[in-house]
């Protein structure tokens, strides 16, 4: 019989070659087909009581049922990578032009299949657990199309963990915070309609020019002049304009502006969302323009629960993890923030290394040394909430 240790040694560098396999197999959000069909194929071998297939679109979920009834535990890990050309050139690199895990998401669904290999090992005393892979996270759609797809009744848990790794912070540090813990946000897109003329006779027109820039204007001034006193945290961050064509003879007739809203409330983004609309409806209005207005890409705030934020503290102390509990919320956004409208849950940060590059960067790679970490802490929550002592 092996030495447990070398066992231990032996698991680690398989799945390290599985996260190697996934980074350099990516695929898109939407189309990871073959990456579900890889997961499933490295998962089965665990034994899972069940597999939910096509769940969400590709999502893939494995059930490992405790000894008696008790709580759901659900763990999520993403599926998809992002449109990024990989500049790293070390042997596992991806081999998909344009298209590359610069999110960690290959090291999440390791961690998961590493939980599914100790599940194997031991069942929990009790309840269920749930090893969720969602497709389609980096355009914000997989998490709700996973709540609002009729298998997820099957699988409706008690409590929804999930992690991401997180460049800029020390190595195996876990980042935390109860209520919010990441943003919510959407794209709000504003056509104005007027009308051309000659260049020479734009009084002949109605131009949007001076719409444009006063909409930008007082966009950048809701949050200054408190007309939003009641957010403690807005953002309209202008992402794209144009006006126009390129004509030199003609004077412009339609615009379009493109903001991202951001908040730390959905109640906030709602009002956010309230205000603007009246800004563009106003000036446009004065302009003598028409306007219309469509919003895109809705990415709820991450909303953690007491409990669980109180569960993954204790069980990460007792691992004797330094735990950071950040005062401010984070600026990004999340889709995990959907399942805080449906079950108590809790998404947490693994710090990824001071001097690791950031997220999306094109020379990132997921570190193979937070595997471990990730795999025992998520296998401590379950054991905290599905064990009888
Ligand atoms: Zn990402
Ligand atoms: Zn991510």
């Amino acid at each position: 019989m092996l030495n447990p240790l070398i066992r231990e040694v032996n698991k680690l560098n398989e799945l390290i070659e599985f996260r190697k396999y996934l980074h350099s197999h990516p695929e898109i959000a939407n189309n990871e087909e073959n990456t579900a069909i890889t997961v499933k194929e490295f998962i089965q071998k665990y034994s899972p009581d069940k597999i939910i297939e096509s769940i969400g679109g590709n999502g893939i979920a494995f059930i490992f049922e405790g000894e008696t009834e008790g709580p759901t535990v659900l763990i999520r890990a993403e599926l998809d990578a992002l449109p990024i050309i990989e500049v790293n050139d070390f042997a596992y690199r991806s081999t998909q032009k344009g298209v590359s895990h610069k999110c960690g998401h290959d090291g999440h669904m390791t961690i998961l299949a590493g939980v599914a290999h100790e599940l194997q090992k031991f069942k929990p005393n009790k309840g269920r657990v749930i090893l969720l892979f969602q497709p389609a996270e980096e355009t914000g759609e997989g998490a709700e199309r996973i709540i609002n797809d009729p298998k997820f009744n099957s699988i409706k848990p008690d409590y929804a963990f999930a992690l991401h790794n997180l460049p800029g912070f020390n190595k195996h540090e876990i980042i935390i915070r109860e209520n919010t813990f990441a943003a919510a946000s959407i794209g709000m897109t504003t056509k104005l309609y007027g009308k051309t003329s000659h260049a020479g006779h734009p009084e002949n027109g109605i131009s949007p020019a001076i719409a444009v820039s006063e909409i930008i204007k007082q966009f950048n001034n809701i949050l200054k002049h408190g007309k939003t006193s009641d957010l403690d945290f807005g953002l309209v961050t202008v992402v794209h304009t144009l006006i126009g064509e390129k004509a030199f003879g003609t004077s412009p007739g339609t615009a379009e502006i493109s903001v991202t809203l951001r908040t730390n409330s959905n109640d906030d983004l709602e009002l956010l969302k309230t205000v603007c609309s009246e800004i563009v409806e106003k000036i446009s209005h004065n302009e003598n323009l028409k306007h219309e207005i469509n919003w895109t890409e809705y990415f709820p705030a991450t909303i953690n629960h007491l409990t669980a934020v109180e569960i993954i503290e204790k069980s990460a102390r007792e691992l004797n993890l330094t735990v950071n509990k950040i005062e401010v919320p984070f600026r990004w956004t999340e889709d995990f923030g959907h399942f805080s409208k449906v079950t108590k849950s809790a998404l947490f940060c693994l710090g990824a290394g001071k001097n690791t590059p950031q997220l999306h960067n094109p020379d990132y790679d997921f570190p193979d040394e937070l595997l471990p970490t990730g795999i025992k802490l998520f296998i401590k929550i379950i054991n905290t909430i599905c064990s009888d002592n």
